[in-house]
């Protein structure tokens, strides 16, 4: 969520990524797509929208742990190019999310709590998991710092969509599920802005350098 490395900070680059790290790039790639279909599907089949809304994290997190391992094949103006369409499909998933919150607020129903409540834990588990996996390599630098915080903050949201189920048992609204769906929503959307504004910095900034490198060269000796 907030704290999601975004694209092209996961890794420097300029940082040897070892080998172990690598395997672990991966292994969070794969179970962060494998949930975000679970969640999708899962939604769709429990109407919970709060599970909609925390899938977009999940594509987002596989989407960064992509661009991390491909950090030494792609340049810096192609990965803030791949931030940019990342960001702009964050956001839209997230407007997506949130209409679909708005339209079932009227006119839905309470969603299947079990399953909500399952996948929910499920999520959980694949994110501590992954949390706990990247542990070790937290003081490696900021940059895989922020990768471990990305994933125990998205545990906190999982712990929060089990709590809207248990809501949603006993009170026997859908309330709780469309709460949930609007924090997560707003998040993922405010996120989406944050990686948009900056991917569009780093293009300027990546094309400026390209085009000018002499000047560029002279301007940072004038610093
Ligand atoms: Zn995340």
């Amino acid at each position: 969520m907030q704290n999601c490395c975004s694209s092209t900070q996961c890794t420097d680059g300029s940082a040897a990524v070892s080998p172990e790290f690598r395997k672990a790039l991966w292994i969070a790639l794969i179970v962060n797509l494998i949930m975000f279909n679970i969640e999708i599907v899962g939604g769709l089949y429990a109407s919970s929208v709060s599970l909609l809304a925390d899938a977009v994290d999940f594509a987002g997190d596989a989407a960064n742990y992509a661009l991390s391992l491909s950090v030494l094949s792609l340049g810096l103006l192609w990965r803030a190019r791949a931030a940019l369409i990342k960001g702009m499909t964050m956001g839209a998933y997230g407007l997506l999310v949130v209409g679909k919150t708005a339209w079932a607020s009227l006119y839905g129903s309470a969603p299947e709590a079990y399953t909500m409540g399952l996948i929910g834990l499920v999520a959980l588990v694949a994110n501590l998991s992954v949390a706990i996996m990247l542990y070790r390599f937290r003081d490696g630098d900021a940059n895989m710092r922020s990768v471990w915080l990305c994933s125990r903050n998205d545990s906190i949201v999982n712990l929060m969509i089990i709590l809207a189920a248990l809501g949603v048992l006993g009170t026997e609204t859908r309330w709780p599920d469309l709460i949930v769906a609007a924090v997560v929503s707003g998040l993922a959307i405010s996120s989406a802005i944050s990686i948009v504004v900056q991917a569009r910095d780093e293009i300027a900034t990546a094309e400026k350098t390209a085009m000018s490198l002499p000047v560029t060269v002279k301007i940072d000796e004038s610093k």
